[in-house]
């Protein structure tokens, strides 16, 4: 597995159920060559996360960046239709897999135990889970972020994890494809939080998500205690992900 601390930045792109071969051939051609100087010196780690059906694909024209998963099965293997294995997405070469996303919590009912599994198997299979969490708007307004945010980063991450192989991502739920973010200060105040009050998570590497675009990628990446994006909608761009990565 990889060594997460070693990574300064880590930009995570979530094509969701997007993308086609076409897409994929013009994208990987027009992926900025600047994105590969600065993943040449090892401490910038980018990942790249399609659709499961192009993962195999990506895999073999990938140069520089890392592959994800977008989920991974609750299971490790057997008779469960339609489901895609973490020691599958190893096969292909996987290191990374989204567990958690706020669409499968709230579209698949997927439960924090569940998403704890996910990031179990994922481990077992030498995998690193980026657990995704975040506040629905009601929750933010009525002041319960950190409350909401605890009770999911304890119940959502295994015993197995530690802050060399798991990577938590902090996605208000209000900001995913919507075009508003919390103010930087909430960011930090946020990301600072989970590293420092949280008993257990000290220093876990934390992405933020949510409506992240060129416009305020920098100022969001320049905060000490954000590690990194995970990037849904504008990763989809190449223009606009070769702007973000040049930071
Ligand atoms: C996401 O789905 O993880 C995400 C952050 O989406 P967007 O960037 O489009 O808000």
């Amino acid at each position: 597995m990889l060594e997460i601390q070693k990574f300064t930045k880590i930009i995570a792109a979530n094509w969701k159920m997007n993308g086609s071969i076409n897409f994929i051939n013009n994208f990987l051609n027009d992926l900025d060559d600047l994105t590969f100087e600065n993943i040449n010196d090892q401490s910038i780690c980018i990942i790249i996360c399609p659709p499961f059906t192009y993962s195999y694909l990506i895999a073999n024209k990938l140069k520089n960046c890392y592959l994800g998963g977008q989920n991974c099965s609750l299971f490790l293997e057997g008779a469960y239709t339609g489901d895609v294995s973490a020691s599958m997405l190893y096969d292909i070469g996987c290191q990374f897999c989204i567990v958690g996303h706020s669409e499968r919590r709230t579209i698949f009912n997927e439960t924090n135990n569940e998403v704890s599994i996910k990031a179990t198997n994922s481990l077992k299979k030498n995998i690193h889970p980026i657990i995704c969490v975040g506040e629905t708007l009601q929750q933010k307004n009525d002041n319960r972020t950190k409350e909401v945010l605890s009770k999911q980063i304890r119940e959502s991450m295994n015993d197995d994890s530690n802050n060399d192989n798991t990577i938590i991502a902090y996605e208000p739920i209000w900001a995913i494809g919507s075009g508003l973010t919390p103010s930087l200060d909430e960011i930090e105040d946020i990301h600072n939080f989970i590293k420092n009050e949280i008993q257990g998570y000290e220093n876990y590497k934390i992405l933020y998500g949510g409506s992240v675009k060129s416009a305020n990628s920098k100022g969001i990446l320049n905060l000490d205690s954000v590690d990194g994006l995970l990037i849904g909608g504008a990763s989809l761009n190449v223009d606009e992900f070769n702007k973000i990565l040049s930071f």
